[in-house]
């Protein structure tokens, strides 16, 4: 990319549109410091709980991560990943890199409760299905209340350090 297209970059990105809050989502900012923010994912939902972690920072390779980027990285996703695990009681927490959609290339960490009654079909990378469902038929797929709810939750789990 050259240098004077950062800019045009950014203001079409749809991770750096999520972080200026432009899209619409269950429960707001659940947490933010200089370099991370996490929120639920944006509306349509594929699923009550599923929450993103993004770099404030236009960045689109896990590898360009900053020193101090990569070292938060991995006690900010253990905290967030405990708070569902508390909040939703899920079989699993998935963590998922992919930033492949269009317009999403600035990598978006997804954090996806799995319950014990999710299909079989829907395991492991089979979850995005449900992503790619919502975004075709245009409605949440989930609960967006109850997924307020969870993000408030995580939030004031974040908040008491747990
Ligand atoms: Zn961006």
């Amino acid at each position: 990319m050259r240098r004077d297209d950062r800019p045009a970059v950014v203001e079409r990105c749809g991770t750096c549109r999520a972080n200026r809050g432009e899209f619409q989502n269950s429960g707001g900012v659940i947490y933010q410091d200089r370099l991370w923010r996490l929120e639920h994912c944006i509306e349509p939902i594929p699923v009550a709980g599923w929450l993103v972690l993004k770099p404030l920072r236009h960045v689109e390779a896990f590898a360009d991560l900053t020193e101090e980027e990569a070292e938060s990285f991995g006690p900010l996703v253990r905290l967030a990943t405990r708070a569902m695990r508390e909040v939703l009681q899920p079989a699993k927490v998935y963590v998922c890199l992919f930033s492949e959609s269009e317009g999403f290339a600035h990598i978006h960490v997804h954090l996806i409760p799995r319950f014990a009654e999710t299909p079989h079909e829907l395991h492991g990378a089979g979850v995005f299905d449900l992503l790619r469902r919502a975004g075709e038929e245009q409605r949440n797929l989930g609960d967006v209340a109850a997924a307020a709810e969870v993000a408030a939750a995580v939030l004031e789990r974040l908040q008491a350090g747990r």
